[in-house]
C-alpha cells in the first residue's frame, strides 16, 4: 500500500475501501457493489446513448446513399433492404430510450451496435459479390462506437465487436471473396478491435475507480469519524427533506437530543482515550433507535447525539428515549467523577411536531433542546419533553 493510500486503511471496514484496496483487475466488483456501479453507470450513459443513436442513424442513412452511388446493379436493393432492417432496430431502440426504459439500456446499446455490425457485414458481403473494391472499413468505425460511444462495459463491447468481425468473415466467405484479401481485412479489423479493447479496459478501470472514490467521499462527508454515525451536515439535509415529506404526507416528526452527563468529568477521571471509547458505546445505543429507513442516528458534536424519527408520535419517541437512557445505565460504564450516579448516564430531550405551513423547521430542534435543558436542570439521567 502506497503512503497516500494508508489513510484508507483507517476507514475500514468499508465496502468501497475494501474494493479499492482489493483491486478489480477483471473489471468486476464484489457482491452488491457491482449492481450499485452498474446503476450509477446507467444514469451516466443514457444521454450518451441517445447522441450515439442519433449520429449512428444519420451516418447509416448517408452510407445507404453511398451504396447507390457505388453499386449500380440490382444488388443495391438487397443492400438497402438490409439497411432498412437495421434502421428499424435503431429506431426501435431510440423510441424505447426516449420513453425512458432505463432497465433495458444495456440490451438496447448491445442490440444497436450488434445490428450495425452484422448489418454492415452483410451489406459489404453483398457488395463484394459484384465489386471487390467496395469499402469495408466502416465496420471498424462501428466497432469503435461499441468500445467508446455506447456506454458498454468491456465484456459487452468485446462481444458485439467480435460478432461484427465474425459476421464479416462468414459473409465474405459465403460470396467467395479472395482468401488473401479476406485474411488481410480480418487482420485489420481484429487489430482495430485490440486497440479498442485496450482503450475500453483503461476507461472502464478509471470509471470504476472514480465510482469507488466518489462514493467513499460522499460517505465520509456525511459521517462522523469517531462513531460512524451521521454528522450534523447529513442531519440538516435529512431534517429539511423529512420536514417537507412530513408536510406532504401529514406525518409527524420526532427528535431526540441526548447529551452525556458530566462527560468532562469522565474525561478528567479516565482520560480522553477512554472518553472516546465511551462515546462509541453510546453511539451504538443511539444507532439502535434509528432502525427504519428514513430515521437517522446522528452525532451532533462532542458528547451530543440525536435521533430523528419519521412518523413516530410522541408516545413512541418517549419510549425510545427512555429505552436509550436505561440501556446506557445498564451498560454500567463506571463514572466515579459523576455527581448524579456511579455509572455513565445521559439526559434526553424529546420533541414531536407535525410539519405544517407557517411552522419553522427550527422549532422542532429548539423544543428538543429546551426539553434537554429541563432534563439536565432536573438532575440528569432522565428524559423530558
Ligand atoms: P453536562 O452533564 O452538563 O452535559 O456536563 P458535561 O461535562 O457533559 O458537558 P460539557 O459541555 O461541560 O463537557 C463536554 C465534554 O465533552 C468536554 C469535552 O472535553 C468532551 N468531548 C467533546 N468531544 C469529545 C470527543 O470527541 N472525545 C472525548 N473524549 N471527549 C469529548
Ligand atoms: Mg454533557
Ligand atoms: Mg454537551
Amino acid at each position: 500500500m502506497s503512503p497516500h493510500q494508508a489513510w484508507l486503511d483507517e476507514v475500514r471496514p468499508n465496502p468501497y475501501v475494501d474494493q479499492l484496496l482489493g483491486g478489480f483487475t477483471w473489471l468486476r466488483f464484489r457482491g452488491p457493489l457491482e449492481r450499485e456501479y452498474r446503476e450509477a453507470q446507467f444514469a451516466q450513459t443514457q444521454s450518451l446513448l441517445r447522441i450515439t443513436l442519433a449520429v449512428g442513424t444519420i451516418l447509416w442513412l448517408l452510407f445507404a446513399i453511398l451504396d447507390h452511388l457505388l453499386i449500380s446493379s440490382s444488388e443495391r436493393w438487397w443492400m438497402s433492404a438490409v439497411r432498412l432492417v437495421v434502421l428499424a432496430v435503431l429506431l426501435g431502440c431510440g423510441a424505447l430510450l426516449w420513453r425512458g426504459h432505463r432497465q433495458h439500456l444495456e440490451w438496447m446499446s448491445m442490440a444497436s451496435i450488434a445490428a450495425l455490425g452484422v448489418g454492415a457485414a452483410v451489406v459489404v458481403a453483398i457488395a463484394h459479390g459484384v465489386d471487390h473494391n467496395f469499402p469495408y472499413e466502416g465496420l471498424l468505425l462501428i466497432s469503435m462506437a461499441g468500445y467508446f460511444l455506447a456506454g458498454l462495459r468491456l465484456r459487452q463491447a468485446l462481444l458485439v465487436s467480435l460478432l461484427g468481425v465474425v459476421a464479416y468473415g462468414v459473409g465474405e466467405w459465403w460470396v467467395g471473396f479472395p482468401l488473401a484479401r479476406l485474411i488481410n481485412n480480418l487482420l485489420f479489423l481484429l487489430s482495430g478491435s485490440v486497440v479498442g479493447a485496450v482503450g475500453c479496459y483503461l476507461l472502464e478501470y478509471k470509471s470504476r475507480e472514480s465510482f469507488l472514490n466518489t462514493r467513499l467521499m460522499q460517505l465520509l462527508a456525511d459521517r462522523d469519524g469517531l462513531t460512524s454515525l451521521h454528522n450534523r451536515r447529513s442531519f440538516n439535509r435529512q431534517m429539511t427533506s423529512l420536514w417537507r415529506q412530513g408536510q406532504r404526507d401529514g406525518v409527524p416528526l420526532s427528535l431526540l437530543i441526548a447529551d452525556v452527563d458530566h462527560f468532562k468529568a469522565y474525561n478528567d477521571a479516565y482520560g480522553h482515550h477512554a472518553g472516546d471509547h465511551a462515546l462509541q458505546a453510546v453511539a451504538r445505543l443511539v444507532e439502535e433507535r434509528a432502525r427504519r429507513p428514513l430515521d437517522m442516528a446522528v452525532r451532533l458534536g462532542g458528547e451530543e447525539f440525536a435521533v430523528l424519527l419519521y412518523g413516530s408520535d410522541q408516545a413512541v419517541a418517549l419510549q425510545l428515549a427512555e429505552g436509550l437512557r436505561v440501556e446506557l445505565e445498564q451498560l454500567g460504564i463506571e463514572h466515579r467523577g459523576s455527581s448524579s450516579g456511579a455509572v455513565l448516564t445521559l439526559s434526553v430531550g424529546v420533541a414531536t411536531l407535525q410539519p405544517a405551513e407557517g411552522l419553522a423547521l427550527t422549532q422542532l430542534y429548539e423544543q428538543a433542546d429546551r426539553a434537554l435543558y429541563l432534563a439536565k436542570a432536573n438532575g440528569r439521567n432522565q428524559i423530558a419533553h
